[in-house]
């Protein structure tokens, strides 16, 4: 089963942009010894805010990995692909939301510190040492098998991003029901499987702001019945990612270099 869309100059660019600042985080973490840590959550969040979604296909390192597992599993295991059946892929699609429950009890009660002592895979107790280990079997185990799979129902920073999409996000990728012929082509290159046929609106629904329903050949050019809009104007999915790529790479480092040292 293919279960990612055929590439493009823009898949392969957004996916060259992922590879990039996943690399950017994990040769910042481990060989100048820059910790991401909350400030870089402030720059999350504005990103999130002004951009939607589109931190999720991007720029999130955990959202990459996972994804260049997937393109892995796709090519040596072709014949094991598979997505979880309904009604169960919607109940567990809930389970990143107690996650974060859990998270903002844990915040509120402990403190900022408590993360940063407890997330640390060294110094992990019971609870977050396991939580450490499922997430690494998340990001880059099953995703071989199960495209998505931390995404969707794992990552609790995701419930929160979707929530905050769903209540202030300014961007917002529209179906016009007019012109939509049902073809239902948009749904099939979503990799979280988003019913984009069926939706006049999406935001907050675990998009990832990956822009494959929106690239040229998805929608087909004569009806062109999605559009990427902000502040009610449609504006071009493409200048927008670039847009959104310089700004959130030159927030990141300015974070990083200038606050902290
Ligand atoms: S709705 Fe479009 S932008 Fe969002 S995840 Fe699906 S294909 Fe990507
Ligand atoms: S690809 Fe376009 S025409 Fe086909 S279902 Fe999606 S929005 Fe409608």
């Amino acid at each position: 089963m293919k279960l990612y869309k055929k590439d493009t100059s823009f898949t392969l660019t957004r996916d060259a942009v992922r590879l990039f600042f996943a690399l950017n985080f994990y040769l910042l973490a481990k060989t100048l010894g820059i910790e991401f840590e909350f400030e870089s959550e402030y720059v999350v969040l504005g990103s999130i805010l002004i951009f939607g979604p589109l931190f999720c296909g991007w720029f999130c390192p955990f959202g990459a990995s996972s994804y260049f597992m997937t393109r892995i599993g796709n090519f040596l295991f072709p014949k094991l692909q598979f997505t979880i059946p309904q009604p169960f892929d919607g109940w567990l699609r809930n389970v990143k939301y107690l996650m974060l429950v859990g998270f903002l009890y844990l915040f509120i009660s402990q403190g900022v510190n408590y993360f940063a002592e407890h997330m640390d895979m060294y110094k992990a107790n019971a609870f977050s040492w396991n939580y450490i280990q499922l997430k690494h079997w998340a990001v880059l185990f099953i995703p071989l098998f199960i495209p998505g799979f931390f995404c969707k129902y794992m990552c609790f920073q995701k419930a929160g991003y979707n929530i905050v999409n769903r209540l202030f996000t300014i961007t917002r990728i529209k179906r016009n029901a007019d012109t939509c012929t049902g073809c239902k082509k948009c749904d099939r290159v979503c990799p979280m499987e988003i019913k984009l046929s069926k939706h006049d609106v999406v935001s907050g629904e675990d998009c990832l702001g990956c822009y494959n329903c929106l690239d040229r050949d998805t929608c087909p050019e004569k009806i062109r019945a999605l559009s990427l809009v902000m502040f009610g104007r449609e504006i071009n999915h493409v200048y927008f990612s670039i847009a959104a790529i310089s700004l959130y790479l030159v927030a990141t480092y300015l974070v990083l270099f200038v606050l902290k040292w």
